[in-house]
């Protein structure tokens, strides 16, 4: 896209910027136009239209930019570089997943538990992504001991990144590992956001998620279930007794998952609890003594 095609003023600015969205697919056009016009006047997104003024060459430049990317379904957070989680801002980057609102989800039942975690509670976040549920966690409890791993350096540099930022980067420790590989201490509170989506899937997903996000994060084998059942299997060798398990699984893995965490180890509690669009969402554990 031109830039000598962008009007210079905000107000219509923000209508060619929603068109385009709007034209390409995009659901929320003109709240994302906002954000991304926001974004190039370095403002809030209330005062895109309140200003006076013109837009320069060089901000109508980055506009076609971002809106052509943005109608090619790049996915907003990675234009703008960050993505709200909670009641803080994450940094995030190509390659590296995009926390979603389920997650927040996860989170809030994680921080939830905390308070009755016991003091310097060791806290395992597999496959941090941008680190959101292990920062989450660190901002919940200062006490809290947090191993953050994931497969991808580059999305452990992002999520090293955010903790820093965010001031709890001492408090968190990052390794690459596959699931439990370079883990081998027990926790009081493993949470996990795996890959979940069927394989057969994803080509059906949004093209922000299927062309743009990390298949990696995505792609839980032929049924969506087999990393699930993986962490499942490996986690009473990493839980002390009456340490917790939170997963997210996807929508209608429930029973399945339910029925083969049963048949791994005895769980004092077990159950799946829905996401706020009631949908199937959260697996939660509790293992019990070994007998
Ligand atoms: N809910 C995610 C999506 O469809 C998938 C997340 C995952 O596999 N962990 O975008």
């Amino acid at each position: 896209m031109q830039q000598g095609n962008v009007p210079e003023s905000p107000a219509q600015a923000l209508r060619w910027v929603g068109d385009r969205l709007s034209r390409a697919g995009v659901t929320s056009s003109l709240r994302e136009a906002r954000l991304i016009l926001a974004h190039v006047m370095g403002c809030e997104p209330a005062e895109v239209t309140a200003r006076d003024g013109r837009l320069d060459f060089e901000q109508r430049r980055l506009l076609a930019e971002l809106a052509g990317m943005r109608c090619k379904r790049y996915p907003l957070p990675y234009l703008l570089g960050y993505v709200g989680f909670l009641d803080f801002l994450l940094c995030v980057r190509p390659g590296v997943f995009i926390p979603r609102p389920e997650t927040e989800g996860l989170a809030e039942l994680a921080v939830e538990l905390a308070p009755t975690l016991p003091q310097g509670a060791r806290v395992l976040d597999i496959g941090t992504g941008t680190g959101a549920l292990a920062i989450a966690l660190a901002r919940a409890r200062d006490d809290l001991r947090v191993v953050a791993t994931d497969t991808s350096a580059w999305a452990l540099r992002c999520a090293w990144e955010n903790a820093w930022r965010l001031g709890v980067a001492e408090r968190i420790q990052f390794r690459v590992s596959d699931l439990f590989e370079a883990v081998p201490e027990r926790f009081h509170l493993v949470v996990a956001n795996p890959p979940y989506v069927p394989h057969q899937k994803i080509p059906e997903l949004p093209p922000e998620v299927a062309v743009w996000e990390p298949r990696a994060a995505l792609d839980g084998g032929e049924k969506g279930t087999e990393v699930l059942r993986s962490i499942i299997a490996e986690a009473p060798k990493h839980l002390e007794t009456r340490g917790w398990l939170l997963c997210e699984i996807g929508h209608g893995q429930g029973e399945e998952l339910l029925r083969f965490a049963k048949g791994v180890v005895n769980w004092l509690e077990l159950r799946v609890e829905e996401d706020l669009a009631g949908r199937e969402r959260y697996l939660i554990g509790c293992l019990g003594p070994m007998t």
